[in-house]
């Protein structure tokens, strides 16, 4: 680079013009970086592909002194920096990639204010060999980015990021900006709370993401309807499916290359070199499908990922977001694809009762887990079920989800769900959908006839609705809190008090005809 050392680009808008290359700033970037740059704290909640990175890497260049970039993404901040220097940036990293001997010199510039701009993974932040060296480093700013990892309530939580409240105590005249791409209310006031941030300067950004299609489909063969789904819509794209199981992406991913499909696997089961060598094929490539845990794509920058399917549900609505926001951060057109079904949600309320959290834990994550289930059963815009969780309003129904695209009809679902609640309630609140359904539709199976279930008043009560159609309306009876699934281990529904009033006619249930039910009634018939 030509800049003398310390040389400081005058203004935010100089910076980005000669330095970055851009005209203009987006959204509230101007506005955040302005705030920074006077030494105010701020909190930056802007979706994935947002432009987060300039609102601190831009104060780093126009304030004096040094500014620290936390980050968790150790696996990207040598391309970062490589990126930072080739605009003639400096820019430095320090994890444990580096040797001691490389990992001295950024110190040493460091206190000599050769560099603008380092990049620290988290746990050697708080180490008393970094504080010191801060110590004795004129700062311009700590940015703390991926902030949600101080929530111990999602799945980026990291430890260390508890300790990041030491910066502000050891230096309170250096201003902060924490940033995330997620947000809903809890995990705002916990980033304030966790970071000693409840006077920063909150900069929300709306979290719409209008160029992704939302899509929740009932799973039935949940492969095939993928398969069948990405040949419609993705012949050739790139793009992530996420399972839950370490065993399920290996098979998935096996079975989507025998399908012709090129896929690969991604979780933290397997060895690091293959989990770096497939992620780096999958940004490098066009058309790879990559099947993965949660475990990948924080901090994934490839713009042109055309969908994100999820064979399992995600654990909240919030991960849900997250995930899918890994898709169209170009701005193109890009889908999210979800199959549900039932036995998911049995099971995902399983895991969360038997998790080993404490009682008000649970209490928010059951909460969680509840919006995550309306979304799915909503028959209404899912982008503004989606949005209204994180406090924000659509006023129109977005006309780019598969609700506004492909509208559900509803029905007066009271009637079904009395007798659905009834045979649960007759049976002893003892029995899963499949035995129930048998009930109601008088299907005297061998269980049915021991039980002497044949001689309910619910027996064959049922028959208006197929099996199918059955399964639906106890999937959104469980969904919407009209029964429990009984933990015990044998998955039998229970009542709720909201599904003891449907019993007694207090309360109206509106049901979603299952679109994809409708269109295919005569097959669903014949079952
Ligand atoms: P985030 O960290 O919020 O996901 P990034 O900081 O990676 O987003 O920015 C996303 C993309 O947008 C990057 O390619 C970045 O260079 C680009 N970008 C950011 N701000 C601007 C701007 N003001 N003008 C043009 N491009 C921008
Ligand atoms: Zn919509």
């Amino acid at each position: 680079s030509d800049d003398a050392p310390g040389q400081h680009p005058a203004t935010a808008l100089d910076a980005l013009r000669t330095v970055f290359g851009y005209d203009s700033f987006r959204g509230q970037q101007a506005d955040i970086i302005d705030h920074v740059v006077r030494g105010g704290d701020a909190l930056v909640l802007m979706p994935t592909g947002g432009g987060k990175s300039l609102c601190y890497q831009i104060p780093a260049l126009v304030r004096d002194g040094v500014t620290v970039v936390v980050s968790p993404l150790i696996a990207l901040m040598r391309d970062q920096v490589t990126a930072l220097r080739e605009l003639g940036v400096r820019a430095a990293f320090l994890n444990s990639s580096l040797g001691p001997a490389e990992a001295r010199e950024v110190e040493r510039a460091m206190v000599q204010g050769e560099i603008d701009l380092v990049y620290v993974a988290p746990e050697r932040l708080v180490t008393p060999r970094f504080l010191d060296l801060l110590d004795r480093t004129r700062l311009a700013l700590f940015a703390l980015d991926e902030a949600h990892c101080v929530s111990q309530w999602g799945h980026d939580f990291r430890p260390e990021y508890l300790q990041l409240s030491i910066l502000h105590e050891r230096h309170p005249t250096v201003p902060r900006i924490a940033l995330t791409a997620t947000a809903d209310v809890q995990t705002r006031a916990e980033i304030k709370d966790k970071l000693g941030l409840t006077d920063a300067r909150v900069f929300l950004s709306s979290f719409d993401r209008p160029n992704i299609t939302y899509r929740v489909v009932p799973k039935k063969s949940e492969r095939q309807q993928m398969l069948a789904f990405l040949r419609e819509h993705h012949p050739e794209d790139a793009g992530i499916v996420y399972c839950m199981s370490r065993n399920k992406v290996e098979e998935v991913a096996a079975w989507l290359n025998q399908q012709g499909r090129e896929a690969l696997p991604y979780h933290a089961g397997l060895p690091a070199e293959t989990r770096e060598a497939n992620q780096d094929r999958f940004i490098k490539s066009e058309g790879l499908v990559m099947v993965a845990t949660v475990a990948f794509g924080m901090g994934i920058d490839k713009p042109n990922v055309r969908f994100v399917c999820h064979l399992d549900p995600p654990k909240s609505l919030e991960a849900y977001y997250q995930e899918t926001g890994r898709a169209g951060r170009d701005g193109l057109p890009a889908n999210a694809w979800m199959a549900y079904g039932m036995a998911d949600v049995v099971m995902l309320r399983q895991m969360l009762e038997q998790s080993e959290a404490g009682d008000s834990h649970r209490r928010v994550e059951r909460g969680k887990l509840e919006a995550l289930l309306g979304f799915c059963e909503t028959p209404d815009c899912r982008r503004q079920v989606l949005l209204n969780y994180f406090n924000e309003t659509l006023p129109e129904p977005c006309g780019n989800c598969d609700t506004c695209l492909d509208p559900v009809e509803t029905w007066d679902g009271t009637i079904a769900a009395q007798k659905a609640l009834s045979a649960v309630y007759r049976t002893g609140q003892r029995y899963g959908a499949g035995h129930l359904i048998d009930v109601l539709v008088g299907n005297a199976t061998e269980k049915v006839m021991q039980q002497q279930h044949d001689r309910l008043k619910t027996f064959a009560v049922g028959k208006d609705l197929s099996k199918v159609e059955w399964q639906s309306v106890y999937r959104q009876l469980v969904a919407t809190g009209l029964l429990t699934v009984d933990l015990e281990g044998y998955g039998g529904f229970r009542l709720t008090d909201a599904g003891v009033a449907v019993i007694k006619g207090q309360r109206v249930v509106k049901l979603r005809k299952d679109p994809v039910l409708e269109r295919r009634r005569g097959v669903h018939d014949a079952l």
